[in-house]
């Protein structure tokens, strides 16, 4: 009885320990990206920021470092992470800087989206799948793409809609909060607004009026807006 309590207590600490250090901060190894190679070292992420701690020294050797403050955009894959700051690229007029990471063979992102989900303060574009998001429904879905579709399911959650991809690297996450619009486009299909563009979704099941109410007020709500009651086949008027 004892040493299973002990055991128990053990298990415990061990959990929080983990909790707690998985909470905190993260070190993946990666390389920057560069245009014919890149340079080896390690992505640090904690409640501070982001940074990069390059392998070799010197005075040629690319140390970066953000405050979340200044991290316009954070674009996390399981992959790859690009840094979108508000400094300007000097040759080419008003486009935003973007520095890329990658993860080294073996390691991946996935640990260090869990520290940013929840962050109010960090501009998040989580093109991963969120795992930790109770799922209320999800339908079997085609994400139509430029040249090419990929398949999965979307699922709703209590603050996040999350398209699962069965392809590598086409995953994504939306608070509701970054979600600007949701219509439908005709019987089977979903088109997604957010600041950096639009997805549509071809729906391989029929999703329920109640649930694409729910889900729309859900949007509405998160941008702010009190939801008017919605009447059947009238335009939402945005
Ligand atoms: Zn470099």
């Amino acid at each position: 009885m004892e040493l299973s309590r002990k055991e128990a207590l053990a298990i415990y600490l061990s959990a929080a320990l983990f909790v707690a250090s998985v909470a905190s901060a993260a070190e993946i190894r990666a390389q920057h990206e560069h245009w014919r190679k890149g340079c080896p070292g390690e992505v640090q992420i904690d409640e501070q920021g982001i940074r990069f701690i390059p392998q070799t020294s010197g005075a040629k050797a690319h140390l970066w470092e953000w405050s979340w403050q200044d991290v316009q955009r954070l674009e996390l894959s399981a992959d790859r992470i690009v840094v979108v700051t508000y400094d300007d690229v000097r040759w080419r007029l008003g486009a935003d800087r973007a520095v890329r990471f990658r993860a080294a063979t073996g390691h991946d992102f996935l640990g260090a989206y869990q520290l940013v989900r929840d962050r109010g303060d960090v501009r998040l574009v989580a093109k991963v799948a969120d795992r930790r998001e109770p799922a209320l429904w999800e339908i079997p879905v085609k994400r139509l793409g430029r040249t090419q579709g990929s398949h999965g399911r979307l699922r709703a959650g209590p603050k996040r809609l999350i398209y699962e991809s069965l392809s590598d690297n086409k995953s994504m996450t939306w608070k509701y909060t970054q979600i600007q619009n949701l219509s439908s486009l005709g019987a089977d299909r979903l088109v997604l607004t957010t600041s950096l563009g639009q997805s549509v979704f071809q729906l391989k099941a029929p999703l329920d009026q109640t649930r694409y109410d729910e889900l729309w007020r859900k949007i509405q709500g998160a941008q702010g807006l009190s939801a008017p009651p919605i009447v059947h086949g009238e335009e939402t008027g945005r």
